[in-house]
């Protein structure tokens, strides 16, 4: 397919999505301020209407089953993770471990394990921008003492530590043989291939094949730094057999105790539920009908129980006990490791994740996922943050079809401007900041299309 045919896609798609947050939402506001007879009249609006969107939806997913790229699809997502895990690889073991020039990252930084593993990830992908091998300190790790190694497969086979080296700060100099990453907080110089960057040499490729490239870059040192060791995978299989673990499922991730108030608002099952709600009566649009079921993972034991007694038609897998643990452990204690780890990879293998974005946790859910399936960057519904990655440069969209305020809150657009996006308030608008004028405030988000950063970095041609 060309290029210009799967973003049109995509993005009527997505579309498809806003125009029925934007009309429920309006219409919402306005059931408020009506008489009681004329509330009905918009109540049956909106069930009509939500109908109508999930035929659309469906519509295009079938669209997208048929239009005869699908088995392309498959291949060159296999082609690409295939060629970036060779990358890898090779970076990853040099012939010469002694002489090999290193990154060094400490697997310290003060918080949860979704945190964590997104430092990693970032030391990675500079290791990767820079052709040094990634050498991972883990001993005395927050999360299993022991160190990554006796959880995950080690991160090289031949080339674990920097020997008898002097190790240098970043950013050091080219010619350092190690050198020493901060968090990414602390980097400076900030260099231009960090996230939300991808590599220009597979950029093409990647736009074409991806509505997310940066979370299916992402999603790629993850599933090269999560390759578990026997212990963790015999975990996984017998926690899966434990729990029940079938198919179809909705992965929904509830995140509450320490996270409430400070980093994001409480939600209640209910909203989440209704996401789940909508997902199923998608599936089941021409009247066939599926066990409905999720995966419920959370740090508050509370909500697996109040799930299981307000949604008694819902099949619920979950485990209170993990619950309770995951709870112990965002006070920063070391038990929980394998809690944390199947409900990731639980959330990660689900068909659909509704959650908050605001979490690591499902974003690492969600990034994982993308290795999963030529472009899962539609399974998702987020009830607060879109997609990002903590500490990424500006993520930009740009305007494509203008747009004259209506009020103060709103932004003038020109097509070709470029807007700085905060956030989706998921009601048809976008809050971001114009880069042209300054201006901040609420745009259409169907008058953008995102704006993918590219970065140049090394090819590896040895490979
Ligand atoms: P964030 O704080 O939600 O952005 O994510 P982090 O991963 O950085 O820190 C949260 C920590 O709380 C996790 O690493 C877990 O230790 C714990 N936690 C949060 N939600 C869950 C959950 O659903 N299941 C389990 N097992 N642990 C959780």
């Amino acid at each position: 397919p060309t290029l210009e045919y799967e973003l049109l896609r995509r993005r009527i798609q997505t579309n498809i999505a806003e125009i029925w947050n934007f009309f429920s939402n309006e219409l919402g506001k306005i059931r408020k301020q009506v008489d009681p007879n004329m509330k009905e009249d918009i109540n049956s609006v909106l069930i009509m209407g939500a109908e109508h969107k999930r035929s659309l939806l469906s519509d295009m997913e079938r669209l997208h089953q048929l239009d005869g790229y699908e088995a392309w699809r498959h291949q060159e997502a296999k082609d690409l993770s295939d060629l970036v895990q060779r990358r890898l690889r090779y970076l990853q073991n040099p012939p010469d471990c002694g002489k090999a020039k290193k990154l060094v990252c400490k697997l310290n930084k003060g918080c949860g394990y979704g945190c964590q593993l997104h430092h990693a990830v970032y030391c990675f992908i500079v290791a990767y921008a820079t052709e040094r091998t990634l050498i991972l300190k883990s001993k005395g790790w927050r999360y299993h003492k022991g160190g990554w190694e006796e959880v995950f497969q080690p991160v090289s086979d031949s080339c674990l530590d920097i020997g008898p080296a002097r190790a240098n700060n970043w950013p050091g100099r080219p010619e350092s043989q190690v050198v020493v990453l901060p968090i990414i907080d602390s980097l400076m110089p900030r260099p231009p291939y960090l996230p939300l960057a991808i590599p220009e040499d597979i950029s093409f490729r990647l736009k074409r094949l991806h509505s997310e490239p940066i979370v299916w870059w992402v999603g790629q040192f993850l599933k090269y730094l999560l390759r578990p060791q026997k212990g963790t995978q015999e975990f996984l299989e017998n926690s899966m057999a434990k729990l029940g673990w079938k198919k179809p499922i909705v992965g929904v991730h509830v995140r509450r105790t320490d996270k409430v108030g400070t980093e994001a608002a409480f939600h209640s099952i209910d909203e989440y539920m209704t996401h789940v709600e909508d997902y199923y009566l998608t599936q089941e649009i021409n009247g066939t009908s599926m066990t409905r079921r999720i995966f419920l993972a959370s740090d508050d034991a509370r909500v697996i129980d109040e799930a299981r007694k307000k949604y008694p038609q819902y099949e619920i897998i979950g485990d209170a006990e993990v619950a309770r643990m995951a709870a112990v452990s965002t006070r920063y204690t070391d038990t929980g490791l394998n809690g944390i780890i199947l409900d990731i990879h639980l959330l990660s293998i689900s068909d659909y994740l509704v959650c908050t974005f605001s979490s690591q946790v499902c974003r690492v859910a969600y990034e994982i996922m993308q290795t999963l399936y030529p472009d899962a960057g539609h399974r998702f519904k987020s009830l607060d943050d879109i997609y990002y990655y903590g500490g990424q440069n500006q993520h930009n969209r740009q305007v494509v079809i203008p747009h004259k305020a209506r009020n103060h809150d709103e932004l003038h657009l020109k097509p070709g401007d470029l807007v700085g996006v905060a956030g989706n308030h998921w009601d048809g608008f976008s809050k971001g900041k114009n880069t042209r004028t300054n201006q901040v405030g609420l745009f259409p988000s169907f008058k953008v299309v995102d704006k993918v950063e590219t970065a140049k970095l090394p090819t590896y041609p040895n490979v």
